[in-house]
C-alpha cells in the first residue's frame, strides 16, 4: 500500500507542475489524468487484493476476512488528496461534494466495481476453480467466491427479464463477449446507484446540521449525482472552472464562508468593499455597488437575471463575471484578462446535461 501511495503522489506532483487553480491544464484534462494514470495505478490487479463489500446489504453474506479497515481508510484519504489536486477545490470542501461535481465514484465503490467485474467474468473458468477453498467460510477466497456467487445470481436475474428461455440465457452466458457486456453494465450500474443514494443521504444529513440551512443554499448541494454536474464545467478556462466550483460549493473567499473565517480567525462576515453585513455570492452578484454597475452587461448577455440559471446553464458567463468583478484575491492574477471582461457574449453554448449515468 505504501508503494501505491508513493506512486500516486508522484503522479499528483506531476499534475501540479502542469496546472494551478487559475492556469494550465483544464479540469477535463485533469479528470482524464485521474482516470488514466492515478486511478489506473490504484485499481491495477485489485481483483486479487480488494476484498470488501461496500453495500452492507443485510441479505448478503458478511465479508469476514477482507481488506483491513486501516487500508480502507488509507484509500479514502488518498482519494481526498487526489480530488483536491484534480478539482482545485479549497481544502475542507467535502469529498462527497467534489465527487458529485466532477462525476467521480467513491474510491471503495470503484475498486469493488472493477474487482467484481474481473471476478464475475472469470466465474466458472478453470482458473476460478483453482482458487476455490472450503474451510467453513473462513478463507478469504471462499468469502470472495460467495460474493461472486451473489453478483452472478443478480446479473442472471436481471438478464432473465429480457430472456424468458433459461436455455437461451445459459447459452448467451457462455459467450465471453456477451457475458463481458452484461457484467460490466451490471457492476457499473450497481456502483452508480449506490453513489447516487449515498449522495442524497449525505446532502439530507447536511441540512440537519446547525449551519445546514446556509450550506444547502449552495447549488452543488441541491443537484443529485450524475454527469450533468460535470458537464457544467466543459469548455471553460481553468480559472473559470475553479471559480465555478467555488461558487457552486460555497467554499470560496467570501467572509460568510466558515472555512475562510476559521483560516483567518475572524468572525467578520461583512463585505470588505461596501460594509454590507453579509459578504455572500448573491450580494456580490446583485447588490454590491462595486459590481452592480456591470450587472446590466451580464443580464444583457444571458437574457435573464436568475441566480439558479446562472449556476446551471450560463456557467461561462457567471464564472467570467465573478473573476473580473467579485474582487476575490485568488483570481487577482487573471481578473484583468480581456476574455473575462464585460460587455461580452456567451462563448460556450451549453445544452442541458443528462442526469443518467454514463460509462
Ligand atoms: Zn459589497
Amino acid at each position: 500500500m505504501c508503494i501505491l501511495v508513493d506512486k500516486v503522489r508522484k503522479g499528483l506532483a506531476a499534475i501540479k507542475r502542469i496546472s494551478g487553480p487559475t492556469w494550465g491544464a483544464t479540469l477535463e484534462k485533469r479528470h482524464q489524468l485521474y482516470h488514466g494514470k492515478l486511478l489506473a495505478q490504484i485499481v491495477y490487479a485489485c481483483a486479487a487484493w480488494f476484498l470488501h463489500d461496500p453495500f452492507n446489504d443485510p441479505c448478503h453474506e458478511k465479508i469476514m476476512f477482507g481488506i483491513s479497515p486501516r487500508a480502507l481508510s488509507l484509500l479514502e484519504s488518498l482519494q481526498i488528496e487526489m480530488l483536491l489536486v484534480i478539482s482545485r477545490a479549497w481544502k475542507q470542501t467535502p469529498v462527497t461534494l467534489i465527487e458529485k461535481e466532477i462525476h467521480v465514484l467513491p474510491i471503495l465503490l470503484k475498486l469493488h466495481s472493477v474487482a467484481m467485474n474481473h471476478r464475475c467474468q472469470k466465474y466458472d473458468s478453470k482458473e476460478y476453480e483453482l482458487i476455490k477453498f472450503d474451510t467453513q467460510h473462513k478463507h478469504p477466497f471462499t468469502q470472495m467466491g460467495l460474493l461472486v456467487d451473489q453478483h452472478v445470481r443478480h446479473i442472471r436475474e436481471v438478464r432473465r427479464l429480457h430472456h424468458d428461455d433459461e436455455a437461451e440465457l445459459e447459452d448467451l452466458w457462455q459467450k465471453p463477449a456477451k457475458r463481458k457486456v452484461w457484467v460490466k453494465d451490471f457492476t457499473y450500474k450497481k456502483a452508480f446507484e449506490e453513489a447516487k443514494k449515498r449522495f442524497d443521504l449525505w446532502a439530507r444529513a447536511q441540512a440537519a446540521k446547525p449551519d445546514g440551512l446556509t450550506k444547502i443554499l449552495n447549488p452543488a448541494y441541491r443537484t443529485g449525482f450524475g454527469d450533468h454536474c460535470f458537464s457544467l464545467y466543459f469548455g471553460l478556462a481553468a480559472a473559470q472552472q475553479t471559480m465555478l466550483l467555488g461558487l457552486r460549493t460555497g467554499n470560496i473567499g467570501i467572509n460568510t464562508n466558515p472555512v475562510l473565517r476559521r483560516a483567518t480567525q475572524s468572525s467578520d462576515m461583512s463585505c470588505p468593499r461596501c460594509g454590507d453585513p453579509l459578504h455572500t455570492i448573491k450580494h456580490l452578484m446583485f447588490q454590491c455597488p462595486e459590481t452592480i454597475r456591470h450587472l446590466p452587461s451580464l443580464i444583457d448577455a444571458a437574457s435573464h437575471s436568475d441566480f439558479d440559471r446562472f449556476m446551471t446553464e450560463d456557467t461561462d458567463l457567471i464564472s467570467s463575471y465573478a473573476i473580473a468583478y467579485f474582487g476575490l484575491d485568488q483570481f487577482d492574477s487573471v481578473k484583468d484578462q480581456a476574455r473575462y471582461q464585460f460587455p461580452r457574449r456567451r462563448t460556450v453554448i451549453r445544452t442541458k446535461g443528462n442526469a443518467d449515468y454514463k460509462k
